[in-house]
């Protein structure tokens, strides 16, 4: 008897590509390598092929930690209110050891993205604000990228159907599948390939935001006139990069943006969101802030404003910016004009900043950098990191360098 088989919907043969572009790109995982994997019991078609490709590959040893949406529901049903301030503490010191240890780390995300619709959001932030703070001393190991690490998507019945609510939910799996194959660019006859060709076009931008050295980014479109400060010895990343432990790797499977950091400081005027924000299994639409000296000091959204306004009350650093992204509105993930509720791929269909913690790698010898440091040139720190998309074909962007001179970034969304 087969406990959990594959969903009769989702091409056998893609999952099995999947899973190999996630070992062999997102990860690059290497020889005797532990792996650390967590996914929802939802992905097990793709978690188990994920495991055989990771052994091929010739890890030491895959632990995985599955959850379940029915499980993390259970808590919000049954649980004492004390216990939405409680996390498993035990169990993040264990990932931070085995990223100490040098153990690569996957997440694969399949959840339903409005889970916690119905829930209350002071309930959802606080124990989001638990999780956070527990999983501080692991998360430092991702954000200060000492070992490869990635995430990767598995099309949930759950998630498809929130994605096409219009389509029975065998066509909805099967709609979000080929989509998620076609953004993780698995249509190409070798992937593999596909995704160094992906890895050098994003490397020529890179390269040339870096030989550009703006001091700012000048965002204008409508609702939305917006000067970025960027961090002193930023530095713009994007596609495969090299972390710590030597491993070159693709944080994201799929991926399209080039990104830096912002100054925590020097980020000012007003920012309409373009696309919801989907966030710990609630929405949140037409997101409108005010920055001033690089915080948020008046937000607002049509829906979910109370879910928005807790995230930037996490702590200190949750109101100001942490990550500034650019991504062409022509992406593939924006031409195919789905919206997936997923950060994961609504990130990579448009321009973005990100609330909260910033990148250690987006800094010239960032890897260097003390946490001092960091904060000395304008990197901001928090426990949380969550983006949200402010590009669209209406956003002209500028680079201002220190001397005055204004230099076009992008035009209607494209890249001047
Ligand atoms: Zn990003
Ligand atoms: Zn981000």
């Amino acid at each position: 008897m087969t406990v959990c088989p594959d969903h009769p919907a989702v091409d056998s043969a893609k999952l099995d590509k999947l899973a190999e572009v996630a070992v062999r790109v997102g990860l690059n995982l290497q020889p005797g390598q532990d792996l650390v994997l967590t996914a929802p019991v939802a992905a097990l078609p793709l978690v188990r092929r994920v495991v055989a490709a990771a052994y091929r590959a010739g890890a030491g040893q895959v632990t995985t930690l599955l959850s379940d949406d029915q499980i993390t529901l259970a808590r919000y049903e049954h649980g004492h209110d004390a216990s939405f301030d409680k996390a498993p503490d035990w169990l993040y010191n264990g990932m931070a050891e085995a990223f100490a240890a040098n153990a690569a780390r996957m997440a694969i995300s399949a959840d339903d993205p409005m889970l916690l619709a119905d829930q209350d959001p002071a309930r959802a932030a606080r124990l989001g604000k638990a999780n956070s703070r527990a999983y501080k001393p692991a998360m430092k190991h991702i954000a200060g990228f000492d070992i490869n690490w990635t995430i990767a998507a598995y099309p949930s019945t759950a998630w498809a159907v929130r994605v096409f609510p219009d389509l029975d939910p065998d066509a909805a799996t099967a709609r979000l599948a080929d989509a998620i194959f076609a953004a993780s660019r698995l249509d190409a006859p070798d992937p593999v390939a596909a995704w160094a060709a992906h890895n050098a076009a994003l490397a020529a931008r890179k390269d040339w935001l870096n030989a550009e050295r703006f001091s700012a980014l000048h965002y204008t479109g409508p609702g939305t006139d917006l000067t970025i400060g960027l961090a002193d010895d930023h530095a713009w990343q994007g596609g495969a990069s090299r972390a710590k432990n030597g491993v070159t790797c693709n944080p994201n499977i799929p991926t399209e943006e080039v990104f830096t950091t912002p100054h925590a400081h020097r980020v000012e005027g007003v920012v309409r969101a373009t696309k919801p924000l989907a966030h710990q299994g609630s929405l949140i639409e037409d997101i409108e802030v005010r920055f001033e000296q690089g915080r948020i000091v008046d937000a607002k959204a049509a829906r979910g404003q109370t879910v928005f306004r807790e995230l930037i009350q996490t702590d200190d650093g949750a109101a100001r910016l942490g990550e500034v992204a650019l991504v062409p509105a022509g992406s593939p993930i924006s031409q195919s004009g789905v919206l997936f509720y997923n950060t994961l791929f609504d990130e990579n269909a448009a321009s973005h900043i990100a609330l909260g913690q910033c990148y250690q790698e987006c800094f010239v010898n960032g890897a260097s950098l003390s946490e001092e440091e960091v904060a000395e040139k304008g990197g901001n720190s928090s426990l949380i990191h969550v983006d949200w998309m402010i590009g669209s074909e209406h956003i002209d962007i500028d680079g201002l360098k220190a001397d005055g001179t204004r230099v076009p970034v992008m035009r209607k969304g494209e890249w001047a």
